[in-house]
């Protein structure tokens, strides 16, 4: 009977570490909700008990209901039929079960029917989900459509489309890509426009829609004709069961089968202006950097199963007469890939933890301007906060992403043959993840959103302080070579300002978005080996490897590899 919580030591231990208490102080109001709602906490130690138990709850329905039929629902796939879609069996049975459990609204406020938990528990939550089935992520890890009406909406628009959301009987979709707006949301042609009664209307196509025959539908649309750039793109909710809007297609992908991914026609379908208008694209970066955290955990949990597989396989394979697991160069592999796991969720849970900071204190800012009391000392949170979350979003996203298609790779290579073959789990895993590193933004954009922050050294005092912590003797040595990273990384900032070109900047970014990722993570890593042995071993060795990787990096930036760019023509027709 597998837990996926309880028994993940790395991820109770992520859990046991949370610092959320200013955050859910603030989603709490103070911890008044008590009064009105039964299941609300009275307290910070209260509401953490409460995060436990849910944990517990999603990791046994993970680990013994949904992982269980992952096999059959990559099978059977969802299906178009006469223009309805069909999810398979298995995705069905899921989502029933998520939804008696009440977990399909777990980051909507109460008064919509959700639990009002932080985004940091519900990231946990998907890494487990997406664990079990990778494609009932896009439906399970889709409640930010919800956060998102929430948030932007009125209280009439929160319950006309919330309150079946949250009970499971709704599901959703963000609709913004269409063939010719991918990477480059800011050239999204759907239109949008009044009729003569002044109602809302969409006419369009949108295509790569997860979960688009989805029933609560929050579109980006072009309100303003004319225009090009995103000064001209607002968000709407839209009706997935109106008659005028239509899933024209279903892809055939290679992963995810279980995840309907449509082509959807609205035909002056009828929708509601979801905030300010004009500001669709601004709201649609903060839904993003939602959506890239919760594509992170996806991936952690698609790396967590492979990894079990390929520690299964290599103890019960024999080879010259030993079981695999005893070769060194397969133990090693072994080690490289719990490290990379376990370095991807220090990254995630340590940085989600300033989005759940950044997005509650602009909440309480709100509510002090709107008592006209002073919030001067919340401001000065906020921005760091805000600027954390900037670099980290985008940083994690690239990173965990591409460190999980790298664990799943080496799991496929440790089965030998038998790993390439359609009856073994890890090939549905490599199909699975290798989606993550391109939707919600793919590897490269991520790098050039990532690298004006990383350039700005926007953690510099962070580092600052995780330097002067103080460490065991044991990790001394560790200690020593984050600083040696941390001055080779200074020096390759400067060699890149000297180019004074905008080019090689953005040439040299995944280089140093690289050096600052293995900077954080390897803090966040020092900081968790302190009282932990095991951590120990797992923190020397990721930072070793950083170090090493970091002085490749470099070597490439002090050799202006960059320069080869002006011979790209030559080298690459
Ligand atoms: C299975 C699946 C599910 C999806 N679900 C959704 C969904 O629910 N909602 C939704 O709206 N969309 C969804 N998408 C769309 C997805 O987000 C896009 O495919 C993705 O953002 C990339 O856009 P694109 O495919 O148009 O690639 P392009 O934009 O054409 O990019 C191609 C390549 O060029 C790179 N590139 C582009 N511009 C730059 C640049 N300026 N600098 C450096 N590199 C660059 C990209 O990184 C990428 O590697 C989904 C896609 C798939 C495949």
């Amino acid at each position: 009977m597998p837990n996926y919580f309880t028994e993940n030591r790395d991820l109770v231990n992520q859990f046991n570490k949370l610092e959320l208490r200013k955050v859910v102080e603030i989603l709490e109001h103070g911890y008044t909700q008590a009064r009105e709602y039964d299941f609300a906490p009275k307290s910070y130690e209260e509401a953490l008990e409460i995060y436990k138990g849910s944990l517990e709850l999603v990791g046994d329905i993970s680990g013994n209901f949904i992982a269980p039929r992952a096999e059959a629902v990559d099978a059977e796939g969802a299906r178009l039929e006469n223009g309805t879609v069909h999810y398979a069996k298995g995705t069905r049975e899921n989502l029933d079960k998520l939804s008696e459990a009440g977990l399909m609204g777990v980051i909507i406020p109460r008064c919509y029917g959700g639990a009002n938990f932080p985004a940091t528990i519900y990231m946990m939550m998907i890494e487990m989900v997406s664990r079990a089935d990778a494609s009932l992520m896009t439906l399970f890890g889709y409640q930010d459509v919800g956060e998102t009406i929430a948030r932007l909406g009125t209280k009439e628009q929160g319950e006309e489309f919330l309150l079946n959301y949250t009970s499971g009987e709704w599901t959703g979709a963000t609709c913004l890509t269409e063939p010719g707006a991918g990477s480059d949301l800011q050239s999204v042609k759907l239109e949008a426009y009044q009729d003569d009664t002044g109602q809302w209307r969409l006419r369009g196509l949108k295509h790569f829609i997860s979960n688009g025959n989805g029933e609560v539908l929050v579109v980006l649309a072009r309100s303003e004709p004319g225009t090009k750039n995103m000064f001209g793109l607002s968000l709407f909710a839209c009706h997935g069961t109106d008659e005028r809007v239509r899933v024209n297609r279903i892809e055939h992908k290679m992963g995810l089968h279980g995840s309907p991914t449509c082509e959807i026609i609205f035909d002056d379908a009828p929708a509601q202006l979801l905030g300010r208008r004009r500001f669709g694209l601004f709201n649609v970066l903060y839904i993003l950097n939602h959506a890239r955290f919760s594509v992170a955990a996806q991936a952690i949990g698609i790396a967590e199963a492979a990894y079990g597989e390929a520690l299964q396989w290599s103890k019960d394979r024999v080879q010259f007469g030993r079981a695999l697991y005893t070769m060194p160069p397969i133990a090693n592999t072994l080690i490289e890939m719990r490290v990379a796991i376990e370095a991807s969720r220090s990254l995630l849970y340590g940085s989600v933890q300033w989005l759940d900071r950044r997005n509650k204190i602009e909440e309480e800012i709100a509510e002090l301007k709107a008592a006209g009391k002073p919030h001067e000392e919340q401001k000065a949170e906020f921005d760091r906060a805000a600027r954390y979350t900037d670099l980290l979003s985008p940083l994690v996203k690239y990173v965990v992403t591409e460190a999980a298609n790298k664990v799943v790779y080496d799991a496929v290579q440790l089965h030998g043959g038998m790993g390439y073959m359609r009856e073994m789990e890890v090939e549905r895993l490599t199909r699975d993840v290798r989606i993550t590193s391109i939707y919600e933004g793919a590897t490269s954009v991520q790098v050039v959103g990532a690298i004006k922050h990383v350039m700005a050294d926007v953690l510099g005092e962070l580092f600052d302080r995780m330097e002067a912590a103080g460490y065991p003797a044991d990790l001394s040595s560790s200690l020593k070579e984050l600083t040696e990273l941390r001055n080779l990384f200074r020096d390759c900032v400067t060699v890149v300002e000297n180019e004074a070109n905008a080019a090689s900047r953005e040439a040299a970014a995944k280089e140093l978005t690289d050096m600052y990722a293995a900077l954080y993570t390897g803090f966040l890593l020092l900081d968790e080996a302190r009282t932990n042995d095991r951590k120990k071993i797992i923190a020397r060795r990721y930072i070793t490897g950083a170090l090493a990787a970091s002085q490749a990096g470099a070597t490439r930036v002090h050799r202006s590899h960059f320069n080869d760019l002006e011979h790209t023509d030559s080298v690459c027709n």
